[in-house]
């Protein structure tokens, strides 16, 4: 199973890699198995410090590196993690859960951000203003300095990717701490970028308790920039620490997308794309379908259909032949999972499938299918971040945008209609950072992929991601 997971995980500092000795470790656990597969070394203060002094050396290094190198070097790291795939996909199974074609694909994936970003930082161009002859302002865009990078466990490679691929196409050093619960897949990421032949302390790795971490990067000087992805409690509490040192800051902090489908829809196309997309990683996706507005006169026929679909997922170890969805990542999911659906169905809503946990070990959990769920119930409100889908009927386009923006996130949404006014005001009118119609799509890499409102802010992918990194100057000569 886990035959390729290291039994010894390192740090990554300052162009070293550091072995456990005598710090403090986190048990990394195997979440389809409820097993301990391998220790990890948590940072103490001191290698936080070498951690902040080695970024600021490599900084100016780094940033005054030619464009042209700094791609070569971001593409050859590409290049790696498509030929480790097999492997990192091995071990990202063994720690989160995913079926391994899912956590394949996520490497590759990856990959494809670090080409992304290695072109468009070859096009950060910036402009020339209109003045008259013998003088010249100009604006340019320069990296933004040394990074804090902190990334979650449910895509526990390209989350950092989008993270690293574009701070050091700008430039700029970052220190990452990715998720302790899923530490080898992102150490084998930046390994490849290291052997692709990154200079050392561009790229650090670090783990340890998440708060200690976070309070001391972000409170060191060195940093200038910091990006999270992961929960809105957390993403306020960094930004409460960068506000301090009035550092920059990305948050991506997560949705509850709504799913408008509308009677006019083609049916089988909108079940076809939902019923997978919402089971896949377990439903522990930022931009999962989560909350299903449908139009009285389809609801039944889609509540029955995608019913019957979501029956046909096959759950099971990540490892295992034709499996679609794995465990939950971590023992807390399927906690909230009990929690949020016996509070729906304690309000009324009907459970049509699954409702409870799967098997004796592990933590896996059965897709599940909530109908006529009440508005008050907690689901309708907070990221279920779980195998949970959950209708309601509606009736009119404005009481379904009422619906569609209720909530204080915005991150994804999703519509299905053949009408194209329809789409137009859905597209318009719902508040969220990127609105799929007719499709799912919304990370194709080269677009902007954020939210509004307590979703976050900032974007990450594409030109917008890249600028993230930078800062703007403007120069003017007479
Ligand atoms: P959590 O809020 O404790 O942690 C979320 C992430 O933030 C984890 O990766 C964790 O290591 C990190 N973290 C926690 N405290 C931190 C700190 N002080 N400094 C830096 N990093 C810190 O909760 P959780 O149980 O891991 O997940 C709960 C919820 O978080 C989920 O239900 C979901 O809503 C949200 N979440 C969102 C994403 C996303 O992609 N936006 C990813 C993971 C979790």
């Amino acid at each position: 199973m886990s035959d390729t997971y290291p039994r010894t995980l390192q740090l990554h500092i300052d162009g070293e890699w550091i072995d456990t000795g005598d710090r403090k470790v986190h048990h990394v656990v195997n979440p389809s198995t409820g097993q301990t597969i391998s220790d990890l070394p948590k940072a103490n203060a001191a290698d936080l410090d070498r951690a902040l002094d080695a970024a600021d050396r490599a900084f100016p290094v780094w940033r005054d590196t030619p464009v042209n190198e700094r791609a070569a070097i971001l593409r050859k790291a590409a290049e790696l993690m498509r030929e480790r795939a097999p492997d990192i996909g091995r071990m990202m199974t063994a720690e989160q859960g995913k079926p391994l074609a899912q956590a394949v694909g996520e490497v590759t994936n990856s990959a494809n951000m670090f080409d992304i970003m290695a072109e468009e930082a070859k096009r950060c161009y910036g402009r020339v203003l209109v003045r008259p002859a013998g003088q010249q302002s100009f604006v340019k865009y320069q990296p933004v300095g040394p990074v804090a990078a902190f990334s979650p466990w449910n895509f526990p490679v390209f989350t950092p990717a989008r993270k690293l691929a574009p701070a050091l196409a700008a430039g700029c050093s970052i220190i990452l701490k990715p998720a302790e619960e899923t530490p080898a897949s992102p150490i084998e990421m930046v390994r490849c970028l290291i052997d692709a032949g990154l200079p050392s302390g561009t790229a650090q790795v670090v783990f340890g308790d998440p708060a200690e971490v976070s309070s001391h990067l972000i409170a060191s000087d060195v940093i200038r920039k910091v990006s999270f992805t992961g929960s809105v409690p957390v993403g306020k509490h960094l930004l409460k620490l960068a506000a301090e040192g009035a550092k920059r800051t990305t948050m991506e902090l997560g949705g509850h997308a709504p799913v408008l489908v509308f009677d006019d829809c083609d049916m089988d196309k909108a079940l076809d794309l939902l019923a997978v997309s919402k089971f896949r990683n377990a439903g522990q996706v930022c931009v999962s379908p989560t909350r299903f507005y449908v139009q009285s006169a389809i609801y039944e026929k889609f509540a029955t259909e995608f019913t019957k679909r979501a029956e046909k997922v096959q759950v099971g170890d990540g490892f295992g032949d034709n499996i679609d969805m794995g465990p939950l990542a971590n023992p807390r999911r399927p906690a909230a999972m009990e929690k949020l659906i016996g509070d729906a169905r304690s309000k009324g809503a009907d459970v049509r499938l699954g409702g409870e946990a799967m098997g004796d070990d592990g933590y896996f959990y059965r897709p599940t299918v909530l109908t006529n769920v009440p508005l008050d119930a907690d689901i309708m409100n907070s990221e279920p971040f779980g195998p949970v889908a959950a209708m309601r009927p509606f009736d009119t386009l404005d009481e379904v945008i009422e619906q569609a923006n209720r909530l204080p996130l915005g991150l994804a949404a999703y519509a299905f209609t053949e009408n194209l006014r329809t789409a137009n005001i859905v597209g318009d009118k719902v508040e969220a950072g990127m609105v799929a119609i007719n499709n799912l799509t919304v990370s194709p890499g080269d677009a902007p992929f954020g939210g509004v409102k307590e979703s976050g802010h900032g974007s990450e992918d594409g030109p917008d991601g890249l600028k993230a990194y930078m800062v703007m100057k403007a120069i003017h000569q007479s």
